[in-house]
């Protein structure tokens, strides 16, 4: 060979180096990769046999031989992985040990090549067009019945299987193209290496298996949709989604059931569907009866129903008819376990309820606080003896509403009184006693005053009254139907032959001048204000008691 020559080869390699980079980039299923690679290799086999006889040159012709026999231990590789993915036991050749499944090949190969002594093929007539296979020729034949009967036992078992009826048509258009190849590659053997001395050799048996068999492959990737991706992905998804998939036809007959609902049901492939024996392992809220009426006299109506099977497993059914131009063809069943959702909503009920009650004391909780409250809220501003506001109360008030008066400049007054002789009631009587008078006293006193009037008890036996919007004269007057009030108040007390009745002394003090002055301090104007009230008190009390002092600012 020239040099020339080599070019070709060159740039052969390079177009081979090209097809196996976008081979093995391409997004396409490895089931295609497989089956490309196949083809391939099988394409080989009678381009080197033309080639052997094509040359004359004795060593070309044993090159072109040894390429076909090894591409022959291809094929018989090819066949078994394609059978293995084909079978859907793709995860084994994950596993280290199936590189197991090459030795045998790469063994035979090596044999091929070194072909030791001519123990594979010898040439007859000084060229390899005729020739004599020794005893690694039968090894090898061996090796690949050993493949290819391995190919044939996985297929017949996916074919006895319960498998989906579409893997099973593949797996049986394979088996002819395999078993149609093996029968050609034997009558091969046969005519021109048993009987070749005798007869004329006949070439091209093994290729015509070869074409036969790749036949039988394009048939089914036309007919049957092999390699439809779409088809394959769409298989896929049915296999791996958790919702359980029932494909009936039209006489109810299942014809498909996929892997998540298998573990549930006792039937399988091929039997009839009888939904009505199904729901009656169960109970439903929904009405069954109606639900069963549908399915049965109006295939082309979707339904569902929600179930509650014996062992406690909440399925929700539904049917969808699969209809071609209007007429049904199908059905699929879909079953979703919604147990998860159940118990989720009965705990959320459940949580609902502890929450509603815990609620339900919070509110009352509340009101008992509230009511607590509001008594507190009393007992910090009323007086406990009378129940009349106390001192605080007073003074704070008193503060707001002077301020407010003197802005708006509205006349307003205070009385300061204080019991005549009390000690001498408490000393003679008791304190009992003292203290029952000092009740009356506020009775009769709060009976005398207007409804704006605010009386509290300034402390011991002293008390305020605020008189708001009243000049001096009517404060003269309330003042004086006030201490006329305590003095005819009278009170009978046990062990005592007559009644009981005090006198008061009251300061009176009326506010008619408005300084804006005192608004700068609203505190110590009132203080001011009370410590007048208490000089004309302190000084009713000098001028003889039971009277009345007042004084105007
Ligand atoms: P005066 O006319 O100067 O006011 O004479 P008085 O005896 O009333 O003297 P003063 O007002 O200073 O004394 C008040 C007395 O009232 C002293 C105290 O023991 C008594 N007292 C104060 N608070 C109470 C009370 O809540 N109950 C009773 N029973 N006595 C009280
Ligand atoms: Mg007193
Ligand atoms: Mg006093």
């Amino acid at each position: 060979m020239d040099f020339l020559s080599f070019i070709d080869l060159t740039l052969f390699l390079l177009l081979f180096a090209l097809f196996v980079y976008v081979f093995a980039s391409v997004t396409i299923t490895i089931l295609h990769k497989v089956y490309l690679t196949f083809h391939f290799c099988m394409m080989f086999w009678p381009i080197c046999q033309f080639a052997i006889r094509a040359v004359d040159t004795p060593k070309v012709q044993l090159f072109y031989l040894k390429l076909s026999f090894i591409d022959m231990c291809l094929i018989a590789v090819g066949w078994l992985l394609f059978t293995i993915f084909l079978t859907g036991h793709a995860q084994f050749l994950r596993k280290k040990i199936s590189i197991l499944l090459f030795v045998p090949a790469l063994f035979v190969a090596i044999c091929v090549i070194a072909n030791p002594n001519g123990k594979f093929v010898l040439p007859l007539q000084g060229n390899y067009i005729h020739r004599s296979y020794g005893l690694l020729f039968w090894y090898l034949i061996t090796v690949l019945i050993g493949y290819i009967a391995v190919s044939l036992y996985l297929m017949s078992r996916a074919l006895l299987s319960d498998k989906a009826p579409r893997i099973k048509t593949q797996v049986k258009q394979v088996f002819k193209g395999i078993t149609v190849m093996t029968v050609f590659i034997l009558l091969d053997i046969f005519f021109n290496v048993v009987l070749n001395l005798p007869l004329p050799a006949i070439p091209g048996l093994t290729s015509l298996g070869i074409l036969l068999s790749v036949i039988f492959f394009v048939i089914a990737i036309h007919r049957d949709k092999a390699f439809d991706i779409v088809k394959i992905a769409h298989q896929d998804i049915i296999d791996t989604i958790d919702h359980g998939i029932l494909v009936l036809d039209d006489n109810e007959v299942v014809v498909e059931i996929n892997r998540a609902l298998l573990p549930h049901i006792d039937f399988r492939i091929g039997s009839l569907f009888d939904m009505a024996n199904l729901l009656s392992k169960g109970q439903s809220r929904s009405n069954i009866h109606l639900f069963l009426q549908t399915y049965q006299k109006h295939p082309l109506k979707r339904t569902q129903i929600e179930m509650k099977f014996h062992n406690g497993k909440h399925v929700n059914i539904q049917t969808a008819p699969i209809s071609v131009d209007n007429e049904i063809v199908g059905r699929v069943i879909t079953f979703q376990d919604v147990s998860e959702l159940y118990r989720l909503i009965h705990e959320t009920n459940f949580q609902n309820e502890i929450l509603q009650e815990r609620n339900q004391s919070l509110i009352i909780k509340q009101d008992e606080l509230s009511l607590t409250n509001r008594k507190l809220e009393k007992m910090a501003i009323t007086d406990g003896l009378t129940g009349i506001y106390n001192r605080l109360y007073l003074t704070q008030k008193l503060e707001k509403e002077v301020v407010n008066n003197i802005k708006h400049q509205i006349p307003f007054s205070v009385i300061l009184l204080d019991i005549d002789y009390f000690k001498f009631i408490n000393d003679s009587y008791g304190h009992l006693v003292g203290d029952q008078m000092i009740i009356s006293t506020v009775t009769a006193i709060q009976q005398t005053l207007r409804q704006t009037d605010i009386l509290a008890r300034y402390g011991g036996e002293e008390f305020i009254i605020y008189l708001p919007r009243t000049g001096q004269l009517q404060a003269n007057l309330l003042a004086e139907r006030v201490k006329s009030t305590v003095e005819s108040n009278k009170m009978i007390v046990k062990n005592s032959p007559q009644s009981l009745s005090i006198t008061i002394s009251i300061g009176l003090l009326t506010i008619n001048n408005f300084t804006m002055e005192s608004l700068r301090s609203p505190h110590t104007y009132l203080n001011e204000l009370l410590e007048s009230v208490d000089k004309a008190l302190y000084k009713a009390k000098e001028e003889g008691r039971n009277r009345i002092v007042s004084v105007v600012r």
